[in-house]
């Protein structure tokens, strides 16, 4: 279990995320909802030490810290460990090859064995429909099969905590249900995942709880259920397109 409390970040004058408390459950997946600029990239960025709030404490398995204080190279390095980014714009390596994207990080980040990873790497591509692929280049693929790519490289990390920020905005309709399709196969494994996504029907679908954050604050914190069917006059606006 994550658990965040009293986080506060502040851009220049901006309080973007204010004096917010919530947790991610372990083997379950959390979508983050809420117009844009609400500051979800934020609240997840902060996950990983991305972005730094000014105050509040994050406890995360093992490991507690307050934001507001120093956090050692140790501390950063073992919370980072824990999860793993998944990017809008999936933010591969252009001169590496699909194998190589997935594997780097396992072999020079956490010193695992190169045969044993490779083979590794190869059965996540092979998951994903991709293993003709793994010794072409990235701009060899489409974007949906990029992302693709850039999932299998986020588990090759074996995370704690899948962490996706609005994985399919890039895609096109077709291209994204190939990727919703492998990120509902992960959840269903009970991979623990904290998902931003504007996608309502696959929120719905995927979902083990919900949090619907605006300006800063979260204004519901709940089930999927109470969400999308017992909705409060705001979310019924957020909901028909009227944020
Ligand atoms: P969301 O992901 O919900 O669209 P963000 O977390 O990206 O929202 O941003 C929340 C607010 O913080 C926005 O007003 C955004 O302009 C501002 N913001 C985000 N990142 C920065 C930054 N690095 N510097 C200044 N302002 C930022
Ligand atoms: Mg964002």
């Amino acid at each position: 279990m994550i658990t965040l409390k009293n986080v506060v970040k502040t851009y220049d004058d901006k309080t973007v995320l204010k004096d917010l408390s919530v947790d991610f459950p372990d083997g379950k997946t959390t979508v983050i909802l809420g117009p844009s600029g609400s500051g979800k990239s934020t609240l997840l960025r902060s996950l990983d030490l991305l972005v730094r709030p000014e105050s509040g404490t994050i406890d995360f398995g093992d490991i507690s810290l307050d934001y507001s204080k120093p956090v050692s190279k140790k501390q950063s390095f073992d919370i980072r460990k824990k999860t793993s980014m998944v990017f809008q714009n999936w933010n591969l390596f252009p001169n590496l090859t699909v194998l190589q994207n997935v594997t780097t990080a396992p072999i020079t980040v956490l010193k695992r064995p190169k045969k044993q990873t490779e083979q590794e790497a190869r059965q996540y591509l092979a998951q994903v429909g991709l293993a003709e692929y793994a010794d072409r280049y990235p701009s060899q693929l489409s974007g949906g099969q990029q992302q693709r790519v850039s999932i299998c490289r986020a588990v090759a990390m074996n995370p704690e905590y899948v962490l996706l920020d609005e994985p399919t905005s890039a895609l096109d309709p077709e291209l994204e249900t190939q990727v919703l399709l492998i990120l509902e196969d992960l959840s269903k494994m009970g991979q623990s995942m904290i998902l931003v996504t504007h996608n309502m029907e696959f929120a719905r679908s995927v979902a083990d709880k919900i949090i619907f954050v605006e300006d800063g604050d979260i204004l519901f914190d709940g089930t999927p259920d109470e969400f999308f069917n017992h909705p409060t006059t705001r979310i019924k606006d957020f909901l028909s397109g009227i944020t």
